[in-house]
């Protein structure tokens, strides 16, 4: 028996349901429930709210948020060999686990979930990048979600809370921090998995923003940071030259001097070029 739940220990719940990790899936599983309910408490309250879990594996993850007291958890897991030990959660906190097989990336979760709806992950490095543009980038802000608290490569984390002037800022940053709080939470050494990953992880936590912190077309802000970081080492006039003809005086328009490179470019002068280009 573990200590946040009556059901038996994680390394038990995979030797018994022969949960051996699979690669291809990205499968590296945290196993301490006493991790897993930190991390659960990083998203915040939980008691309110139904929570998103995507890749839920053997459920540490999911036990934790919902010992933590999430109003319902829906776990989007595409291994179906998961499905017996994620059975015997949702049997434990009756009726507050949903599980849904398949591929998160091709769900769509909310016509199971009722607002304010966070999300939890601990994903495959590939599909929680993927994931994280989409849930930044909806039709419509505010998103269907408050708060997403979600494990990275510890690279990938540094380049989503990154500020101007460092090596991981880029578009990544951008999108990020344009209409969200974003910060690391928790670092994890390889060892808190099984197997270890080769690379370091971090939580990082981000808040969605009522509003965007600075007025910008969605997609020109899109285009002007791509080009601008597609050619990182360029000068601005350079290698934003495709993206409008006059881009010399957009730039003066936004007090960019057309010497700058991307790199050392805040959001708030982002967000003024895409305004002075998009007015044309
Ligand atoms: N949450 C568990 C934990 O923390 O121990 C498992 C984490 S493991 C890094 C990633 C999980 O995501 C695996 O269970 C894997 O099968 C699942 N997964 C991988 N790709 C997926 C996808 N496209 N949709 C849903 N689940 C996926």
């Amino acid at each position: 028996m573990s200590q946040i739940d009556g059901l038996p220990p994680l390394r038990e719940v995979i030797a018994t349901h022969q949960l051996s990790a699979k690669k291809s899936l990205g499968q590296n599983f945290l196993l301490d429930l006493n991790l897993t309910a930190k991390i659960a408490r990083q998203a915040g309250d939980l008691a309110g709210s139904d929570v998103l879990e995507i890749g839920p594996g053997p459920g540490g993850l999911t036990r934790g948020l919902l010992a933590e007291g999430a109003r319902r958890v829906l776990a989007i897991e595409k291994d179906e060999r998961c499905l017996p030990a994620l059975a015997e959660i949702a049997a434990a906190y009756d009726g507050r686990l949903k599980v849904i097989n398949g591929d998160a990336l091709e769900i769509d979760p909310l016509e199971y979930l009722t607002p304010p709806i966070k999300i939890a992950a601990n994903l495959p490095y590939n599909v929680g990048t993927e994931l994280l543009v989409r849930w930044l980038t909806p039709k419509e802000w505010p998103p269907f979600w408050t708060s997403l608290t979600l494990m990275f490569q510890k690279e990938v984390a540094e380049r989503i809370v990154a500020k101007p002037g460092s090596k991981a800022y880029g578009r990544l940053a951008l999108l990020a921090q344009w209409r969200a709080d974003a910060r690391i939470v928790i670092d994890l050494p390889p060892q808190a998995f099984t197997p270890p990953p080769k690379v370091s992880s971090a939580v990082v936590h981000l808040t969605a923003l009522p509003a965007p912190r600075f007025e910008a077309d969605a997609q020109t802000l899109s285009r002007v940071v791509a080009a601008a970081f597609n050619q990182r080492r360029k000068m601005l006039r350079a290698s934003l030259k495709g993206v409008a003809p006059d881009i010399e005086d957009h730039l003066a328009a936004a007090g960019i001097p057309p010497t700058e490179r991307a790199e050392q470019i805040g959001l708030e002068a982002f967000c003024a070029l895409a305004r002075s280009i998009k007015g044309n």
